[in-house]
């Protein structure tokens, strides 16, 4: 048996979450399966949106500092990145901080953690960029920590962390693993260990129904009933841990599925499309549309100084 091919599950991972941010993005006009393939491939440039311009930036900070940051250099990263681009679709919590800091002065996490009458956001914004965190960490013995400096540059509510901090989990999980057919048995464990990991009651109650719905073998429309899938984390982080136990052999059929299914689709799009790249490898993603990747040149090199840093 081959070892796995950790460079290729790197890029599967960056690549497959901007996709499916895109494909994602294009499945709110495009509402059913044969008009959405149709439209990507009548589109020469497919555009990703604030879910991985943000995941860029982890990728960026953790380049640039040489794995030496802090939850400061991460928010400055956003900051400049949102700065550059703010036509890419963010929600309205990133740029109210972003204003808040250019007047104050104060810090990212200080400004982030009045929100919502000081309770914090619990939005997807965390989990949706955690894809580069999940893979370059994947080995780190204290994970929970590296994903929680990550999320509180804008989302402090235990909630927004805990689901940032479950998807890095599962990343970090699937990228030494090798390509195997994940059994029944294999993927309750998989489900009872994201249980231990978790620190909310929320999330594990979640985590419980999904392992229902997989020990049943429900489809995924019962499963988004019960999970949901919109911008609220405890909900599109349970739907996309479902989605990849669903159906974890093809990456296609798998995106275009969960997209079409959930509400937060860009979002969704790219929690699952991260998950299946790091445990398929980028050899299962449709060529035709990495080719179409808005910025696929430079999320390639900015994946493979990830890997070399890693090394
Ligand atoms: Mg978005």
């Amino acid at each position: 048996m081959s070892t796995p091919n950790i460079k290729s599950k790197f890029l599967g991972s960056m690549i497959g979450s901007a996709l499916g941010d895109c494909i994602g993005e294009l499945a709110f006009r495009f509402g059913n399966k044969e008009d959405l393939i149709k439209e990507i491939n009548n589109r020469n440039i497919i555009q990703y949106t604030d879910d991985t311009a943000m995941a860029l930036g982890i990728a960026e900070t953790i380049i640039s500092t040489n794995d030496n940051w802090n939850t400061q250099d991460l928010g400055k990263t956003f900051h400049k990145n949102f700065n550059k681009e703010p036509y890419r679709g963010y929600g309205r919590g990133p740029p109210q901080i972003f204003r808040t800091v250019e007047i104050t002065n104060e810090s990212y996490n200080k400004v982030a953690s009045k929100l919502f009458g000081g309770e914090g956001s619990f939005g997807n914004g965390a989990s949706m960029r955690i894809a580069p965190l999940g893979l370059f960490y994947y080995d780190h013995p204290e994970i929970y920590k590296v994903a929680k400096k990550s999320a509180t540059v804008t989302h402090t509510h235990p909630l927004g962390i805990d689901g940032a901090a479950l998807l890095a989990k599962l990343n970090s999980i699937l990228i030494p693993r090798k390509r195997e057919e994940l059994f029944m048995q294999e993927k309750q464990n998989l489900i009872d260990d994201l249980i231990k990991f978790s620190k909310t009651n929320e999330y594990k109650e979640k985590l419980k129904k999904i392992k229902d719905l997989i020990i049943n073998s429900e489809e995924m429309i019962k499963a988004e009933r019960i999970l949901g899938s919109d911008v609220l984390a405890y909900t599109s982080v349970p739907f996309s841990i479902f989605a990849f136990l669903y159906n974890p052999e093809s990456y296609k059929k798998n995106l275009l599925e969960t997209v079409l299914i959930s509400k937060d689709r860009d979002t969704v799009g790219a929690m699952i499309g991260g998950l299946l790249g790091s445990y398929l490898g980028i050899e299962f993603i449709p060529d035709e549309w990495i080719q179409r990747l808005e910025n696929k040149d430079y999320i390639e090199e900015l994946t493979l100084k990830l890997f070399d840093l890693k090394k």
